[in-house]
């Protein structure tokens, strides 16, 4: 059921930006001529009291459930358009439930094959099955697919009015403004002051550092992903293939009738300059499954140059006590996503946990932001009530994340023949293993008067 809240024209006023605001004219429309608007028709941005910053999928997510709750909000985004590169995510059923709870999930289920299995590997075992997997047999109910990142934040931000993405626009500052909300200051010289601030601005957020967070901290280890592409039609089951090394470990699965997605983890001191060579991505990619199974290599191969991507590893844990909390002390920032919660790649779960978080802020916020009074208690409140409710979710699958990245890294010969001959064959579970992944959604309905 919907808290369907409908938008009144004074809130709409609560978000301005342009030169910096005379101090008794706080509110001011987004300049249109500042802004590119997301949709062809460059309409100016929306305004709303809510100011979104970062259009990655925790901020176009959280746009899009507000919206259906009836409230609207602004999203500026550094980028001169969506992020076109980056290969895919793989979303387990809890992310399908909040993309269905926003009414896209159906949209990209059409494009996505929907994966059935699980097959592990090793290349110490002559390349043979460890373990296989069926979802339906072990995990019934579980949904997992691997989406094109660029294709879920397109279908996201399809659903958005028309200029409510302000591309090319980079937050450089933030500045609490007492009762008058927060100031954005971009990097072009705009200033917003708005009543709500959503920081979603992903991993190295300036907004959680202004907060107080701490860097996040590289764990060990790096990641290559790439994206093939057979224009002829890939050739494999629906399957996710995993193969562990020692210290390395690879995997590909299966996108859509075209696409198959591939990554390799591999242990690194530090993460060492970034490389931009697409080449020599590519063929660092390569060397360091040497040997491995040949379809692995035959995946890795049929990727173009320029779609292979080397990121390092890093999360942060929310320790009680010591981490800050997800809410400024003025009670008018939040952070959803990576901004807030970086996690390690290792249960898949970044992304969909980014999904959950913006139901959830969307439906504690929807309410409060509502008939435009935005009163600083209020908001407060409802801020601080989705902190503790995501808290207690994030903290521990961050950690669990980055424990089982830990264990999977080992490069132990003895502990990696226990591994393969012992743990995965017959230990392992995948059902309980999964169980993070249960996370109930409401559908979100639209509400009758959707900014
Ligand atoms: C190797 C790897 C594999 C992964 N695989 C999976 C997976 O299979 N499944 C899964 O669920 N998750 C996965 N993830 C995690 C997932 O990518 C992230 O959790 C997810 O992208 C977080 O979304 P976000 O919106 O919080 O941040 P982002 O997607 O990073 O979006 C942040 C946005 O903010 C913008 N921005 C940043 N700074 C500013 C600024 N100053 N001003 C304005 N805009 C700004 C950025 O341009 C960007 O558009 C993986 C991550 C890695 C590293």
């Amino acid at each position: 059921m919907a808290l369907a809240t409908s938008i009144s024209s004074p809130q709409l006023r609560h978000c301005s930006s342009s030169v910096p605001p005379p101090r008794r004219r706080p509110w001011r429309r987004l300049r249109p001529a500042a802004a590119v608007a997301a949709s062809a028709t460059a309409t100016p941005p929306s305004e709303g009291n809510i100011v979104i910053v970062g259009a990655g999928v925790a901020g176009l997510a959280t746009a899009l459930a507000l919206r259906r709750l009836g409230v609207g909000a602004a999203v500026l985004e550094q980028g001169e358009a969506l992020r076109a590169g980056g290969t895919s995510l793989t979303l387990f059923k809890n992310g399908w439930r909040v993309l269905d709870a926003v009414g896209v999930a159906d949209e990209l289920r059409a494009k996505y094959l929907r994966i059935q299995g699980m097959r592990m590997r090793s290349p110490a075992a002559g390349g043979r099955d460890l373990r296989e997997f069926s979802f339906e047999e072990e995990a019934p109910g579980q949904e997992v697919r691997a989406v094109e990142r660029r294709v879920l934040l397109e279908t996201l931000a399809s659903k958005l009015p028309p200029g409510t993405i302000s591309f090319s626009s980079k937050l450089k500052s933030i500045a609490e403004q007492g009762p008058d909300g927060t100031l954005l200051e971009l990097e072009d010289g705009r200033q917003i002051l708005s009543k709500i601030v959503i920081g979603c601005d992903g991993v190295n957020s300036p907004i959680a550092r202004w907060m107080g967070f701490s860097e996040p901290r590289y764990v060990g280890h790096m990641a290559f992903r790439g994206l093939a592409e057979y224009a002829d039609g890939q050739p494999f089951e629906p399957k996710v293939n995993y193969i562990y090394g020692r210290g390395v470990r690879a995997g590909f699965v299966p996108v859509s009738p075209t696409k198959v997605y591939w990554f390799i983890c591999f242990n690194r001191q530090d993460p060492g300059p970034k490389i931009t060579d697409p080449v020599a991505l590519k063929s660092e990619a390569l060397e360091l499954v040497r040997g491995w199974p040949s379809d692995l290599l035959a995946v890795m191969r049929s990727t173009p140059e320029g779609a292979v991507v080397r990121t390092p590893l890093v999360d942060r844990w929310l320790w009680p006590g010591l981490a800050p909390g997800a809410s400024s002390r003025g009670g008018r920032v939040v952070l959803a996503g990576d901004a807030w919660h970086p996690m390690t790649p290792n249960l898949g779960q970044g992304a969909c946990c980014a999904l959950e978080d913006a139901v959830v802020l969307a439906r504690r916020l929807a309410p409060a932001a509502a008939g435009g009074g935005a009163g600083a208690g209020v908001v407060e409140a409802a801020m601080r009530a989705y902190e503790t409710e995501r808290w207690a979710r994030v903290f521990p699958l961050t950690a669990r994340a980055g424990l089982v990245g830990a264990l999977v890294q080992w490069e132990n010969p003895a502990v990696c023949a226990a591994r393969d001959g012992v743990v995965i064959p017959r230990l392992v579970r995948l059902g309980p293993f999964l169980e993070h992944t249960n996370f109930e959604c409401d559908l979100i309905e639209p509400a009758p008067q959707s900014p």
